[in-house]
């Protein structure tokens, strides 16, 4: 290969690398105006305890409709509202914006919020997070914090100190993807945890390998000797719901109980609570 046609594949990956900083760099741009433009909308996604097969609460997943983009995903999104810090702003929207949808839906239905790992480093987090339990009007029981494993990596005694104070007035705090990040069993030493929420790579995994069903097997085992719930993620089919259920995970969530929704969707749900099996039912899934 010639020297010039090595020039111009580096030329070539230059010019890739460049595009795609520009059209992060556009993203956040957008971004920045998206809060102000009410471009944000939160999806709620039921979340079904596996004992009754009652919806017992909803996980609050972010959305962002841009008028050129369309509905863009938080995959794309998220990771240049951490990059940039923005995500503090956004995840105070989502915050309040939650806990007021869930003060309008009948107790003890909860709500799941996630938190990214940069909103532990804002000194503000627990005067929102009692701010918007205020303003709303929620019980803390109903709220319950997601935080994933990568949460915990940095300044581990701060953050638990901090899910502690939390704790203490009532908020529950679940460890969500659990098994993907930097997963350390010594923080379930440290911090009492209510829920386990297994990601779904395990749960997708369990039909073709065994090693899945069995890693499954023993999140759902763990949890129930602390005493934490465990809810699996990502169930899609009759057969994973009953692979799950097999397994002893205590909740599931995922597109075969019900997708995420928008919030008028969940509210007109449980207005005329029907256990699961029916919606299924209906739905002709
Ligand atoms: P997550 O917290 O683990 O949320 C679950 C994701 O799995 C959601 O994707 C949900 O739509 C999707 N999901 C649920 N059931 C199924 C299923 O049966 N099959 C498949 N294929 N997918 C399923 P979504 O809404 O795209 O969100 C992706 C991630 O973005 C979330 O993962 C969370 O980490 C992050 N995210 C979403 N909203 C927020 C937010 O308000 N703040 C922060 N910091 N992160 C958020
Ligand atoms: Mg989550
Ligand atoms: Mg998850
Ligand atoms: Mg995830």
């Amino acid at each position: 290969r010639s020297k010039a046609e090595g020039r111009g594949r580096f030329r070539f990956f230059e010019q890739e690398m460049d595009e795609q900083m520009q059209a992060r760099r556009a993203i956040e741009l957008d971004l920045r105006r998206a809060l102000a433009l009410k471009e944000f909308e939160l999806a709620y996604q039921p979340q079904v305890d596996l004992a009754t097969q009652d919806v017992v609460g909803f996980e609050a997943l972010l959305r962002w409709r841009n008028a050129a983009r369309g509905l863009v995903s938080p995959a794309e999104f998220i990771p240049v509202a951490e990059e940039t810090g923005l995500i503090v702003a956004i995840g105070e929207w989502v915050l309040r914006t939650a806990c007021r949808d869930a003060a309008s839906w009948p107790e003890p239905i909860s709500v799941g919020v996630n938190l990214s790992p940069l909103q532990f480093r804002s000194p503000t987090l627990a005067q929102t997070v009692l701010s918007a339990l205020a303003n709303s009007g929620l019980a803390p029981e109903r709220l319950e914090l997601e935080i994933t494993e990568n949460a915990l990596i940095e300044d581990t005694d701060a953050v638990i100190a901090l899910l502690n104070r939390l704790r203490d007035v009532g908020v529950r705090v679940s460890m969500d993807d659990f098994g993907t990040g930097y997963s350390s069993l010594a923080y379930l030493q440290k911090f009492p945890f209510d829920r386990l929420k297994i990601d779904q790579s395990f749960v997708r995994g369990m039909g073709e390998n065994p090693e899945a069903g069995a890693i499954v097997r023993a999140v759902a085992a763990l949890g129930a000797s602390l005493g934490m719930k465990t809810t699996a993620e990502g169930v899609e089919t009759e057969e994973q719901l009953a692979a799950i259920r097999l397994e002893g995970c205590t909740h599931v969530q995922g597109y075969f109980t019900g997708r995420p929704m928008a919030a008028a969707d969940a509210s007109a749900l449980l207005t005329q609570p029907r256990r699961v099996a029916e919606i299924i039912e209906e739905e002709g899934l």
